[in-house]
């Protein structure tokens, strides 16, 4: 495969979820959905399917996600149902968010990425990605370091709140003071990678179940091994 530097200076944003965190958040959103349609129809199935979560909930906001998952069950996601499946949903994600682990390969890439001194930022739609990524970068060998890149990332607060994925990621450059067009997104959902691309981003898509999904000059990586964490940047595929 031909292989591009990003050149120097570039500002690698790193997805939370499903990128560097292997979070439960499909069970937890079959699991809710589960509860919510029997409550009001038992005879609707909660099943949503890896494909479906990947195209039309992960890496939107709570609510979104559930008006979606909502959709899937053809269900009609009035502002009632859907609150309803996002607390349900948060509720039982937050039960099972202890055994989030790193994916293998995205410690390798942050232990890389500490060793070559690469610009990372780090940047989620989630309320709760941060703090769980931040109980797991202590175990890397530039834990320290990392943990404050995450922290300038997300800001005081640990999260951006509910607000848009691009404003996120507007967010995320204006906390290094760096350009979005000189920062490289490595997001594992097309959402996400729209998103960069919408506010001027170079995406790279992290297709970890081999969906499939494309976006036009994008390129697409099965794992973060592909990528090559560099003193100034990132070593990518050509689109
Ligand atoms: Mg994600």
């Amino acid at each position: 495969m031909s292989r591009a530097a990003t050149g120097e200076g570039t500002l690698v944003v790193l997805d939370i979820d499903g990128t560097l965190l292997d979070t439960p958040h499909l069970p937890a959103w079959r699991r809710g959905l589960a509860r919510v349609l029997g409550d009001h129809a038992p005879d609707r199935s909660a099943e949503i399917s890896v494909e479906q979560y990947h195209r039309h909930v992960a890496g939107r906001p709570r609510q979104v996600g559930a008006a979606a998952a909502l959709g899937i069950a053809g269900l009609d996601p009035t502002p009632e149902l859907v609150e309803e499946l996002a607390v349900v949903k948060q509720e039982l994600f937050l039960e099972q968010a202890e055994e989030t682990v790193l994916f293998p390969d995205a410690r390798d890439f942050l232990d890389a990425a500490a060793r070559e001194g690469t610009p990372v930022a780090f940047c989620t739609a989630s309320r709760n990605a941060g703090e769980l990524l931040a109980k797991r970068l202590p175990g890397l060998d530039g834990g320290d370091w990392l943990l404050d890149r995450l922290h300038q990332s997300l800001g005081p607060h640990g999260h951006y709140g509910d607000v848009p994925r691009p404003e996120a990621l507007r967010r995320v450059a204006r906390a290094w003071n760096w350009s979005p067009d000189r920062c490289v997104l490595v997001d594992d959902a097309l959402s996400g990678v729209l998103a960069g691309q919408e506010v001027g981003m170079r995406p790279v898509l992290l297709d970890r179940f081999g969906l499939g999904v494309a976006a036009p000059g994008c390129p697409v990586v099965a794992t973060l091994d592909e990528l090559r964490p560099l003193p100034g940047g990132l070593r990518l595929p050509v689109a």
